[in-house]
């Protein structure tokens, strides 16, 4: 079956060609799907244009557009089961996290739905004649780039707030994980969605990702991915002036005080940062914590770090999962040599497992690398595998101090029995999700995005509804009559 869908067709790519999809976890196959070339994503671009400056979508009732998200959610949930399947055969995930995530996705999909669009705002003039309204419309043509750590999940906060605030898309999902992508368009279909309102094209970054960051005919890019491919994507973007909407990565800080409940902060800092494998871009890979309790603590964590077990994402007995390539695998490892070279102790991991049962998979121990400080590569730079690098502090504000010393700024935590102490570092942490007694947790009605080089604009909440949104202010004079600001033929001249 044809996996592009442009124009409310599904099709193959122009040049014919097609794309092997295999699992990370022991490269058994998974699909073949087409490969777009630019000139693809410019038909999908074309169809999405047509679609908004000459289809109904822009202007049907937000009721009718929230009833099709809420159908849309519906369908996820009836197809949990081939949907969370997808997820773990294409990216290895355990099943139960591809679960978690589904139900996320459906719970997107409402929130969004049910956010209610207001009709913008009535301004005072101060005139009785005039009235003057500020109005919401949609941006237009959004190009939607998506990353392979959670490609459903991270598909869901575009499409969503895209679709409800009456704009068309073009999705463009990682090349490597595309499975549950095209299960949606499926949805979108079977939905209503008319043609051309949600298009999909499958494919490489730097071929068909490109021209959604670059084409005239695109209003807005908003991008999922690394910092290296972000600011490319915006300096692209920049040659058409589109709005641009940014998540980027994260290298963030888990603050551990020493008043802390010892176990809860322990047991949270693996979570924090091994979930996953560490592929989330949220991922607790800093542990700052207090001096008077490293060790101990240090060697617990290193202790139960020691013995989580790897698996395929079908193994009952697995409690973390592959990572995503090969290629993926060779740069956690080169960092964490690195790391080692500037002088991080390698406390445990930092090599694959031994295991026979997983050598076809890309698998990786959790890494612990102790003695580290933030001048080191290690702890600036984001590895995002299941690595964590161990510092120190003594005091509040140098905690404060050392957790901000990161070009990026996405998320982190503090964990503390000082219920004042944890308010004031809160608000000094430059982050743009702060967890206080507690790691991970989001809200689809809670905004999430970066501070500093962690990316530009939120999703979720209602600002994430926000960046698919243009203002308008329209003023009407409802009493016209002359200016008199230059002369008439009856003031003046000859
Ligand atoms: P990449 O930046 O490599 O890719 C992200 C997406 O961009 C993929 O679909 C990719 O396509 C596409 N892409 C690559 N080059 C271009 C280009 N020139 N123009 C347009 N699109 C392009 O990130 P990864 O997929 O490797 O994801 C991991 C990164 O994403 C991590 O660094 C992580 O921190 C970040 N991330 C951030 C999140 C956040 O919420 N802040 C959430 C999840 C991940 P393809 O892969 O097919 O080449």
């Amino acid at each position: 079956m044809p996996t592009l869908f442009i124009d409310g067709q599904w099709i193959r790519a122009a040049a014919g060609g097609t794309r092997e999809i295999r699992c990370p976890a022991d490269q058994s196959f998974v699909a073949i799907v087409d490969e777009a070339g630019a000139i693809d994503t410019v038909a999908a671009i074309d169809a999405a244009r047509r679609a908004f400056d000459t289809g109904d979508w822009p202007a049907t009732p937000f009721t009718a557009r929230a009833a099709l998200l809420h159908r849309v959610a519906d369908q996820i949930e009836a197809s949990s089961v081939e949907i969370s399947r997808a997820e773990s055969l294409d990216t290895g995930k355990r099943l139960v996290e591809s679960e978690y995530d589904v139900v996320d996705v459906a719970r997107c999909f409402r929130y969004f739905a049910g956010l209610s669009a207001s009709g913008g705002r009535v301004v005072d003039t101060g005139n009785p004649g005039a009235i003057s309204r500020v109005v919401q419309e949609p941006v237009g043509v959004c190009g939607l780039i998506t990353p392979w750590n959670y490609p459903l999940l991270q598909a869901s906060w575009k499409v969503a707030p895209a679709l409800a605030a009456g704009n068309t898309f073009v999705l463009k999902p990682s090349e490597l994980t595309p499975s549950t992508s095209i299960i949606l368009m499926r949805i979108l279909q079977e939905c209503g969605l008319p043609a051309g309102v949600g298009n999909l094209v499958l494919g490489a970054g730097a071929t068909a990702g490109a021209p959604l960051a670059e084409h005239p005919n695109i209003d807005l890019v908003s991008f999922t991915g690394g910092l290296v491919t972000g600011r490319r994507v915006m300096a692209a973007a920049a040659a058409t002036v589109k709005k641009v909407a940014l998540e980027l990565g994260g290298k963030n800080p888990n603050i551990v005080f020493a008043d802390a409940d010892r176990a809860a902060a322990l047991d949270n800092a693996l979570t924090a940062v091994f979930l996953h494998s560490g592929q989330v871009c949220s991922a607790g890979a800093r542990l700052i914590i207090e001096e008077s309790i490293r060790d101990e603590f240090v060697d617990d964590l290193v202790r139960r770090a020691n013995r989580i077990v790897l698996g395929g994402p079908f193994d009952p007995l697995a409690q973390a999962g592959t990572l995503i390539s090969r290629a993926h695998r060779d740069k956690v490892d080169a960092y964490v040599e690195a790391g080692i070279a500037e002088g991080a102790v390698l406390r445990c991991g930092g090599r694959a497992p031994d295991d026979l049962g997983l050598d076809a998979g890309w698998f990786y121990r959790p890494t612990v690398l102790d003695r580290c400080h933030s001048s080191m590569g290690c702890v600036q730079d984001e590895s995002f595998g299941p690595v964590l690098t161990v510092e120190t502090f003594r005091g509040e504000d140098e905690a404060v101090a050392i957790a901000n010393d990161t070009i990026y700024g996405l998320a982190g935590a503090i964990w503390t029995s000082d219920a004042s102490r944890a308010q004031r570092v809160a608000g000094r942490l430059r982050l743009g999700t702060v967890w206080i007694n507690d790691y991970h947790p989001y809200l689809p009605q809670a905004e999430w995005g970066g501070f500093k080089q962690s990316g530009v604009g939120r999703e979720l909440g209602p600002t994430g509804l926000g960046e698919y949104v243009e203002l308008k202010h329209i003023y009407q004079n409802v009493n016209p009559a002359p200016s008199g600001w230059f002369a008439t033929d009856e003031t003046g001249g000859d």
